[in-house]
């Protein structure tokens, strides 16, 4: 077994540091990340520069001056002696659920190997603060583990798949239940707070994200707030597939 490590956080982030040992004894591990925090990236490639591939100082990490996206497709592409059976993107600090994940740089590293079509699972603490990380690097590893026992015999072919997790911050977050959920929706995100620039420039802080707004049973908010770790099954086709009949009906003709 095969598993690249990716975040969106940074190659020195802790989540990732936690997330390589909770992993350990499970396979090969390789990790490429990126250099700086690259959160809210979403699936951004840099087409604008070449990118360079770093080696940190611990063994096996590797780190580029790109987005998540990138440090994932240049390790699949170009950088990886043999292709990953796994792709692991995380532990993300803050959560990533409904419409945050379109945005997410850790759900996009995730994304990225499934686009390849590798298995991939992108992690996420739900508070900020890498409260509990050492709890929530368990969880991670059980559910790698849940993965792996399932996994096909070797030669078979893997249709790929995508997972979003989300791990509530609490010390026994290993032990808690599992549930299976689909995205929520979230509000607006609060307006931009406008401010003046030292030089005198009107200047725009992107507000934060919405309160949860579809949060009923079955989603990933209504999981995290009854205590529950939230698994989602992503996919990536946004076609509207419900409203494709309506539209060939509005634009026959
Ligand atoms: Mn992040």
């Amino acid at each position: 077994m095969r598993i690249l490590i990716a975040n969106d956080d940074g190659y020195l982030a802790p989540g990732i540091a936690a997330l390589m040992e909770a992993c350990k004894g499970l396979g090969d591990i390789d990790v490429m990340a990126p250099e700086q925090n690259a959160s809210g990236t979403s699936n951004a490639l840099t087409l604008n520069r070449p990118l360079q591939v770093f080696d940190a100082a611990r063994p096996g990490v590797r780190y580029v001056n790109g987005t998540p996206s990138d440090a994932v497709h240049v390790a699949l592409t170009g950088v990886l002696t043999h292709r990953p059976d796994l792709v692991l993107s995380g532990i993300n600090q803050g959560a990533n659920m409904g419409d945050d994940t379109l945005y997410s740089g850790t759900v996009a590293a995730a994304m990225e190997g499934y686009l390849f079509g590798v298995p991939a699972i992108a992690f996420s603490q739900v508070d900020k603060g890498w409260t509990h990380l050492d709890a929530a690097a368990r969880t991670a590893r059980r559910v790698v583990e849940r993965v792996l026992a399932q996994w096909p015999p070797a030669g078979a072919p893997v249709a790929p798949w995508l997972l979003n997790v989300n791990i509530p911050n609490r010390a026994d977050a290993d032990t808690l239940p599992w549930q299976v959920t689909r995205l929520g929706r979230r509000h607006a995100s609060e307006p931009v707070i406008r401010q003046q620039s030292p030089r005198g420039d009107t200047i725009y802080w992107i507000g934060p994200a919405g309160d949860a707004r579809e949060a009923g049973a079955g989603t990933d908010f209504h999981a995290v707030a009854q205590g529950a770790v939230s698994i989602t099954p992503l996919q990536v086709d946004l076609t509207d597939h419900a409203g494709l009949s309506g539209w060939r009906q509005s634009f026959a003709g």
